[in-house]
């Protein structure tokens, strides 16, 4: 355990760019790598990541771990655990920090299980104390926060809540070390591949977890058939669409959608919400939104002891007064 050392931030990639998450992760690792003297390492895996590299370079990493190979191309569990596994035996990092997404969601536990160690999901929060990884998450239905640590095995393992930390800003250029990673996976011993990619039809839903602007609707809202209202102040403002779990559970909305402990976490510019009482569990995936404005007829609803604005009323009555007031000023700019 002595020997382990450098935290490490596994990359993800989306559509042949970084996921901003992994900004996010790496603003944090620099923190933690502050305080327990440690490198900062990022581990590039896929078919051409090698020109992002530099990207890297403005962000104070110590070191990349690069490998790079067509069979990388589409994520593949087994490809992607096995060269991180083999990886992590021979250069023994302190900790290791995935995104809490599909993929690292997927990937995180596999090599945690094949190395003998502990992780943490969905984390909020990292911290060192005493040399161990303090990683704090909700439990009880989002009502208590717990400290868990790993203290007698190595790597300590955490996958990261998009949303929830500072992006590491950029700073003068770096020449961080970079060691290319061998690969020696015959495709043909592969138990699983990629035979056709289909889009499903939730592709006309803007995504909520990098959007800068997002109207979402609860409850209140009342009907599937209402949410059009909500649909119209989202289009004049070029916003996602977002709902809280009683509208996404009324099938009104696509789960893709939800706000909060069990959906997404968001951090965008503005935040409205319409018709959401602002629970507990609603609040932990948006109350860290720039701006938030709510509206609600009920004058005592929690969502008001958050929010930046709020209007007490019938979002019916007053959504449309606001669509249509910011259509008339945007065609005016
Ligand atoms: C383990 C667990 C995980 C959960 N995860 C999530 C999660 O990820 N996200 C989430 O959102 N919830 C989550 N929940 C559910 C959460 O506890 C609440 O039930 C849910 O957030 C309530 O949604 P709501 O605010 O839309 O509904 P309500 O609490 O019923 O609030 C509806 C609001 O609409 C207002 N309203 C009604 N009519 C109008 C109108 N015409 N105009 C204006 N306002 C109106 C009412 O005054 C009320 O405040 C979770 C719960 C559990 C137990």
């Amino acid at each position: 355990m002595a020997d382990n050392k450098d935290i490490w931030v596994f990359i993800e990639f989306k559509k042949n760019s970084i996921r901003g998450v992994s900004f996010e992760i790496i603003g944090k690792a620099k923190e933690l790598a502050k305080k327990s003297n440690e490198k900062v390492c990022v581990v590039l895996l896929g078919s051409n990541v090698s020109k992002f590299c530099e990207d890297f370079s403005y962000h104070g990493i110590d070191r990349i771990y690069l490998c790079e190979d067509s069979i990388l191309g589409e994520y593949l569990t087994e490809t992607f655990s096995s060269i991180l596994i083999n990886l992590i035996k021979e250069y023994i990092p302190s900790i290791l920090l995935f995104p809490a997404t599909k993929l690292g969601r997927d990937l995180a536990p596999r090599i945690a299980a094949a190395l003998e160690t502990g992780l943490t999901a969905d984390c909020i929060e990292l911290d060192i104390q005493d040399g161990n990884l303090v990683q704090t998450r909700t439990v009880y239905g989002g009502n208590y926060l717990a400290d868990i640590i790993c203290p007698k095995n190595r790597p300590q393992m955490a996958t990261v809540r998009p949303n929830v930390m500072e992006r590491s800003e950029a700073l003068e250029k770096n020449q961080p070390e970079i060691i290319n990673v061998p690969i020696d996976i015959d495709p043909n011993q592969l138990k699983t591949k990629v035979t056709e990619k289909i889009e499903t039809t939730v592709i006309d839903i803007k995504p909520i977890d990098e959007a800068d602007v997002i109207v979402s609707g609860g409850r209140g809202i009342g009907s599937k058939e209402n949410f059009k209202i909500i649909d119209e102040l989202a289009g004049v403002l070029n916003a996602a669409v977002g709902a809280s779990r009683a509208a996404v559970d009324a099938g009104w909305i696509s789960k893709s959608c939800q706000v909060g402990q069990s959906g997404t976490v968001v951090c965008p510019n503005i935040y409205i919400a319409c018709g959401i009482s602002g629970t507990t569990q609603h609040l932990v995936g948006m109350k860290s939104s720039k701006k938030i404005i709510a509206i609600n007829k009920d004058p005592n609803a929690p969502i008001f002891d958050v929010c930046d604005y709020g209007i007490v009323g019938d979002y019916k009555v007053i959504v449309p007064l606001l669509t249509e007031a910011l259509k008339e000023k945007l065609s005016q700019d």
